[in-house]
């Protein structure tokens, strides 16, 4: 009798988990599906994504909020397998979820470990087989088979494999770039990967004496003088750079184009004349003091010394009552628009989510499977498909797992 057909899967993260799940439960005993993951445990970053909370989906998911070099590759996906989907999936394996404020979608429970832990009820439900600590080297296809080899030189035959590897981001919790040489080795192109969701590196000394100090305001992404991204939000001076949500969202922007700044604006709701006239009018509230008095009560004190600075003012001893309208204007221009250049990122390490990847246009976007090898398939963040904060990633992985791992069961008995 002729052995029932096995689907590995390359990665037990979120498009890995979802991937065995849904191929196994099309093909119930018709088939085996194994999950092959490196660490010693599956759905490591799941535990540490939405602050231990997992950010799961968000409502407003649609192509729009996809970057890559072709976005549009993830619309199949999404629409076959969207936001109500994943909420009936979740919903159905014990996970009652709830919206937060931008349509982001958490379990009730506030914990992530929820989501990782129904997902491994699941998994065995269906009787999916779990591998662990076998780290895969190299995927070959020898005659009809996949001949998949780990570090050690272990091996395992399946008739389908889906690489759901993950890109280069917090390879600590696993994914640490072994996807890009294994779909490269089948002849797929890899566009450069860099890091996103992650805080950006500016001129340390446009920040310097600022290290530690949070403002909620506007923030900017500019190219020259072309604006490509606008957030609002918390954001924290760093010893290197900045940090906060705003900045984690529009270092997906920075990660697409070189040579960025950042635009932060303290006063978003004034416009330039306002905060002049505002200004104006402190001058001669104030005017029996110095500068060391003038931005009290208006903005963090050292966050005004170094505006000061910016419109040339050296000293902090400076009379208010000899400030003249042209330095107001000055100063006035540095509270609506700090610019500072973007000189680098903060690492892999740090990073939440890798721009680039491997090209999507080597795949079919309505199954996943590779168009230059048959059985072979590839979801996730191992592709070239990337979202902002929100949930987005998350739900790409859940799609493209989804879709994938369907076809391939389909495949798997084609095959019989
Ligand atoms: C700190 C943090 C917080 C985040 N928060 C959110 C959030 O709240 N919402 C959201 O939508 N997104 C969030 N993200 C992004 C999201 O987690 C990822 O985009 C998503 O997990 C990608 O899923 P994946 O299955 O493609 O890859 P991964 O989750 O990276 O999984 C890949 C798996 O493959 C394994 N693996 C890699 N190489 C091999 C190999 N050679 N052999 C065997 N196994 C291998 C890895 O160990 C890993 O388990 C966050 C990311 C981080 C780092």
């Amino acid at each position: 009798m002729k052995d029932k057909p096995t689907l590995a899967v390359v990665g037990g993260g979120a498009s890995g988990l979802i991937a065995g799940i849904s191929a196994k439960r099309f093909l119930e005993n018709r088939g085996n599906v194994v999950i092959i993951e490196r660490m010693d445990r599956i759905g490591k970053k799941i535990l540490a994504t939405g602050n231990g909370r997992c950010n799961f989906t968000n409502m407003n998911t649609s192509v729009s909020k996809f970057y890559g070099k072709n976005p549009e590759f993830a619309k199949y996906a999404l629409d076959k397998f969207g936001v109500y989907d994943v909420l009936d999936f979740f919903g159905e394996i014990g996970i009652y979820s709830k919206e937060e404020e931008d349509g982001k979608v958490y379990p009730y429970s506030d914990r992530s470990s929820s989501i990782l832990e129904v997902l491994r009820n699941e998994i065995q439900r269906l009787g999916v087989k779990v591998v662990t600590g076998f780290e895969v080297k190299s995927v070959k296809k020898v005659k009809s088979f996949f001949k998949i080899v780990s570090f050690f030189g272990e091996a395992l035959y399946s008739d389908a494999v889906i690489i759901a590897t993950g890109g280069r981001a917090s390879p600590n919790l696993g994914s640490n770039g072994t996807g890009f040489e294994i779909l490269s080795s089948f002849g797929h192109n890899i566009s450069k990967v860099v890091p996103a969701l992650v805080q950006l590196k500016t001129h340390k000394e446009d920040i310097k004496g600022l290290k530690g100090i949070k403002f909620t305001g506007g923030v900017k992404i500019a190219l020259g003088s072309d604006i490509l991204g606008e957030e609002f939000g918390e954001v924290l001076f760093t010893d290197y750079g900045l940090s906060g949500p705003p900045i984690f969202q529009l270092s997906v922007i920075s990660a697409l184009h070189k040579d960025c700044s950042i635009i932060l604006d303290f006063m978003p709701e004034l416009s330039e004349k306002e905060v002049f006239d505002l200004l104006l009018k402190r001058k001669e509230l104030l005017s029996h003091l110095n500068m060391e008095s003038f931005f009290i009560g208006l903005l963090n004190k050292r966050i005004g010394n170094v505006i000061a600075r910016k419109a040339g003012i050296e000293k902090l001893s400076f009379l208010i009552i000899d400030l003249d309208k042209k330095i107001l204007w000055e100063i006035a221009k540095f509270i609506k628009s700090m610019r500072l250049d973007i000189i680098g990122h903060n690492g892999w390490n740090n990073a939440q989510v890798t721009a680039g990847g491997v090209e999507t246009d080597g795949f079919n976007s309505e199954t996943m499977e590779s168009n230059l090898v048959k059985g072979l398939y590839a979801v996730g963040e191992v592709l070239d498909i990337f979202g902002g904060c929100g949930g987005f990633n998350l739900q790409w992985a859940w799609s493209s797992g989804a879709l994938a791992g369907k076809s391939a069961a389909k495949r798997l008995l084609l095959k019989e």
